[in-house]
């Protein structure tokens, strides 16, 4: 269902009415295309006191030059020498006289170091950033996101993760921690800026015959991958359009049969690289009217078929190393949300897998594990809400807007880039920095 709201608020009486009544003014966001720039302007490369890292060959490898003119697109500020309070007083000082001047849909993106357990003054001026990233987040407007990396290595690890926040392919990404590993062979500058990163190979994905899903596959078509659309039998016809649109091949099967893992490896039998588990239910009510057969169906597709199925492709082998699972969890799952206590539950149980399983897996099969986590996307799913509930679920979050399905797909796209070997056991959530939850 169209956002009417935001298409008024872009007219000239929208924005006088909006102004003058103080509601909510959301900037329409801009998406990426291909045959468009990873940057949409100039970068702006800041530091907060002194730095070992060496960011910019990193940021001109990936395409994403420094440029002092004009009004900055986007503003990089390497915060990873910050060590005490002192140090903080170098945040506010770099970033105070331009945060004004970067344009709309801009990009800011603060750069630190994991929190260290030894060192309790480094630790609090550490996590201080992510209190001031998600605060700016709340205040830029205009479709500008504020995302927080923690580096744990080098610069080049982040490569991929910096295309990505930076450009319009994270619209919906804001208020966001990512934490990046040291990182691997896998991570080498250069990967960042193929333009079919994920040529050769072969993508997964569960629930795509429809919505979120279909996007995913979509996105990652786009980006080289060929891709399985899996979907139940009932949905048959509209996964094999779609397969047929993008090149791919159509796998009508229900992710909750107990065989789902055996057929999934007789469907591939040289296995596969990425590894989506988007399928996902619903039947809400709240607790003291819901029956176990409410109850059932969706901890099954949302969480028991996502461990079964992993555990089974895992333990065969068909994950080539290099491979990517990302699984789909929700605000809800972090939030929580009343008539939700189901969804709610298997979704926060994606998060518990993710973190649990991401370093064995990546240790084991050389195999990364991350989650999205998206929050008001416009799908079939949110148009059926309620107008009032609807209405509240859009405008609460710093965007003041939904995301749409391409946002969660982007985000995909980025987990399984090959230059993401070190996003590893990432809850991302793809939500406009939405209200609900931490
Ligand atoms: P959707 O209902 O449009 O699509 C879900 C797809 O999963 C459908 O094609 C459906 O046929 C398929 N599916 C359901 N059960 C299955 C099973 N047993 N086996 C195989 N396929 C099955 O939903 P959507 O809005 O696109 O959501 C996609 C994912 O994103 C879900 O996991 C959902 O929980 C999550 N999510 C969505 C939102 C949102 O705002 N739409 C917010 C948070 C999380």
């Amino acid at each position: 269902m169209a956002d009417r709201y935001l298409s008024f608020t872009g007219t000239p009486p929208g924005r006088f009415l909006t102004r003058r009544l103080g509601l909510p003014r959301p900037t329409a966001l801009k998406r990426w295309s291909p045959g468009q720039p990873a940057l949409d302007g100039g970068l702006l490369h800041l530091t907060a006191g002194p730095t070992a890292l060496d960011l910019a060959p990193v940021l001109a490898a990936t395409g994403l030059a420094p440029d002092d003119d004009g009004r900055p697109a986007a503003v990089v500020l390497d915060a990873t020498g910050v060590r005490d309070v002192d140090g903080l007083a170098a945040v506010h000082a770099a970033l105070h006289p331009v945060v004004r001047s970067v344009t709309a849909n801009g990009r800011v993106v603060v750069l630190g170091t994991p929190p260290d357990p030894d060192d309790h003054h480094q630790a609090a001026a550490q996590q201080a950033l992510e209190g001031f990233t998600r605060s700016l987040g709340k205040e830029t407007g205009r479709g500008t996101t504020v995302n927080l990396l923690r580096l744990a290595g080098a610069a080049p690890a982040a490569a991929s993760t910096l295309r990505f926040l930076l450009s319009p392919k994270s619209a919906y990404v804001s208020g966001q921690v990512i934490g990046i590993g040291a990182g691997d062979r896998e991570t080498a500058p250069a990967d960042a800026t193929a333009d079919r990163p994920l040529a050769g190979r072969t993508a997964l994905v569960t629930g795509a015959a429809h919505g979120i899903g279909e996007s995913v596959a979509e996105t990652l078509a786009r980006d080289g991958a060929r891709v399985v659309v899996l979907d139940v039998p009932q949905a048959a016809q509209d996964a094999a359009r779609v397969a047929e649109r993008l090149g791919g091949t159509a796998l009508p099967l229900d992710i909750t049969a107990a065989d789902a893992g055996r057929q999934i490896l007789r469907a591939l039998p040289d296995g596969l690289d990425i590894l989506v588990h988007n399928a996902g239910i619903t039947r809400d009510r709240r607790l003291v009217n819901m029956p176990a057969d409410r109850w059932k169906p969706v901890l099954d597709v949302n969480l028991a078929s996502v461990l079964r199925t992993t555990d089974a492709l895992l333990d065969a082998g068909a994950l080539r190393p290099g491979g990517r699972i990302v699984a789909t969890a929700s605000i809800a799952g972090i939030a929580g949300n009343a008539g939700q206590t189901n969804y709610g539950a298997s979704k926060a149980g994606i998060v518990g897998l993710v973190r649990s399983l991401a370093p064995r897996a990546h240790a084991a099969h050389g195999v990364t594990v991350n989650a999205v986590a998206p929050g008001f996307i416009e799908t079939k799913m949110t148009a059926a809400v309620p107008l009032l509930i609807r209405e509240a679920g859009r405008r609460m979050n710093s965007l003041a807007q939904g995301g749409l399905p391409v946002d969660v797909a982007e985000t995909t796209a980025w987990f399984a880039h090959p230059g993401s070997g070190a996003v590893n056991g990432q809850v991302v959530r793809v939500c406009g920095q939405s209200l609900l939850g931490a």
